[in-house]
């Protein structure tokens, strides 16, 4: 049987998004169907409006939801109807390669959900019966989904909702490429570029790992003010500036172990390859524009025994990271609800991407069913 719900669509680049009622089909084998609770407004979420990442429209948005299972498919095992989850926006099949080398985070499933479910159809239909593809096999910015169940991950019925939603997109992504593809020594050195929703979380990442100086790196003075209450140590203003290597060298006292880039640019990836001391460790976490390149110098690559890397979902592996976080979050170690500055009912989805264009710091997220 079919659910009304309430969705955040994409219908055409560039225009505002459009909260529409749609139609959820029944999970097929091996889906499951939940009520949302909680959806947060990524960044990604954004590039789909306006072309910078070219998905195909229509399409639901939304993945980085929490909920709780209403349905489940035959076949499906690992969760049962009342079950709280997260959702991951890489779909795991657990058998491919990389699933079974312990990298989930680049399962070839995850190639054939990016904008439907692993069998290529969709469950979401709008009120003309048109087929509604869907964010990454979830398309969470909704009242009800059906993905599937390689797409969910569960967590304890304790954990709030609302801040759990958060794990499944900018706290992995940020916090994963500290802890998972840097691994972050203590009493170490970072810089981090970019302090939006996944930067604040590498300075958190940095900071559980116990680096000892975590710079900051930003054009916006309140994004450097929240950059310290997530655990950067010194904050470094960009605006304006045209020798930052030089500056954060002499800042960092001879250069960085590790440094990201969490802007997503070639330029900032070149500098933070640049800032770091021999043997340093550069992570390239933000999603760059197609056309971006890098130059590095090659005799200095060998000389330096530097690396330059990507991480791509904080290098996660939603099964145990999603649970591990949940139990930092727990002891306090991990700060998710002081990353909302906003929550917005469904129906102003559009004033939330709005703020999100505008550069408001931290994180906004749809709270449904108020
Ligand atoms: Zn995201
Ligand atoms: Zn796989």
């Amino acid at each position: 049987m079919s659910l009304r719900a309430r969705a955040v669509v994409a219908r055409v680049i560039g225009e505002p998004v459009t909260v529409e009622e749609i139609t959820v089909q029944a999970p097929r084998p091996g889906e499951v169907t939940l009520r949302l609770h909680a959806c947060g407004v990524c960044h990604s979420d954004l590039s789909a409006t306006n072309g910078t990442i070219a998905y195909p429209l229509p399409l639901v948005l939304g993945h980085e939801g929490a909920g709780v299972v209403t349905a489940i498919g035959t076949g499906v095992s690992r969760v049962a109807d009342g079950d709280h989850v997260v959702s991951s926006f890489v779909s795991m099949c657990g058998h491919c390669h990389y699933c079974q080398t312990g990298r989930p985070q680049l399962c070839v499933q995850s190639l054939k959900t990016l904008y439907t479910l692993p069998d290529g159809t969709v469950r979401t239909h709008d009120a003309d019966g048109a087929a509604l593809n869907v964010f990454c096999g979830c398309g969470v910015m909704a009242e009800y989904a059906t993905l599937h169940a390689d797409s969910i991950v569960k967590i304890d019925q304790d954990v709030p909702l609302t801040p759990a939603a958060l794990i499944a997109c900018g706290v992995m992504t940020g916090v994963g490429a500290a802890i998972n593809c840097a691994h972050v020594q203590a009493g170490s050195v970072a810089v981090v570029f970019g302090c939006g929703g996944v930067g604040l979380n590498a300075i958190q990442g940095c900071a559980i790992a116990g680096a000892r100086m975590i710079v900051a790196v930003d054009t916006s003075v309140t994004k450097l003010e929240l950059a310290q209450r997530f655990g950067a140590t010194h904050r470094y203003d960009v605006t304006g500036e045209t020798q930052v290597g030089k500056a954060l060298y002499k800042l960092t006292g001879g250069g960085a172990d590790y440094a990201f880039d969490c802007v997503g640019s070639g330029k900032v990836a070149e500098q933070a390859w640049g800032v770091l001391r021999r043997g340093g460790v550069a992570v390239i976490v933000g999603i760059a524009g197609p056309a971006e390149t890098i130059s590095l110098n090659a005799q200095q690559a060998a000389i330096s025994e530097r690396t330059l890397t990507g991480s791509y979902y904080g290098s996660a592996r939603p099964a145990q990271d999603f649970p591990r976080l949940i139990g930092l979050y727990r002891s306090g170690r991990l700060k998710l609800d002081e990353l909302i500055t906003r929550t917005y009912p469904i129906d102003e989805a559009p004033r939330a991407f709005a703020d999100l264009r505008e550069g408001r710091e931290g994180r906004g997220v749809i709270v449904f069913g108020r």
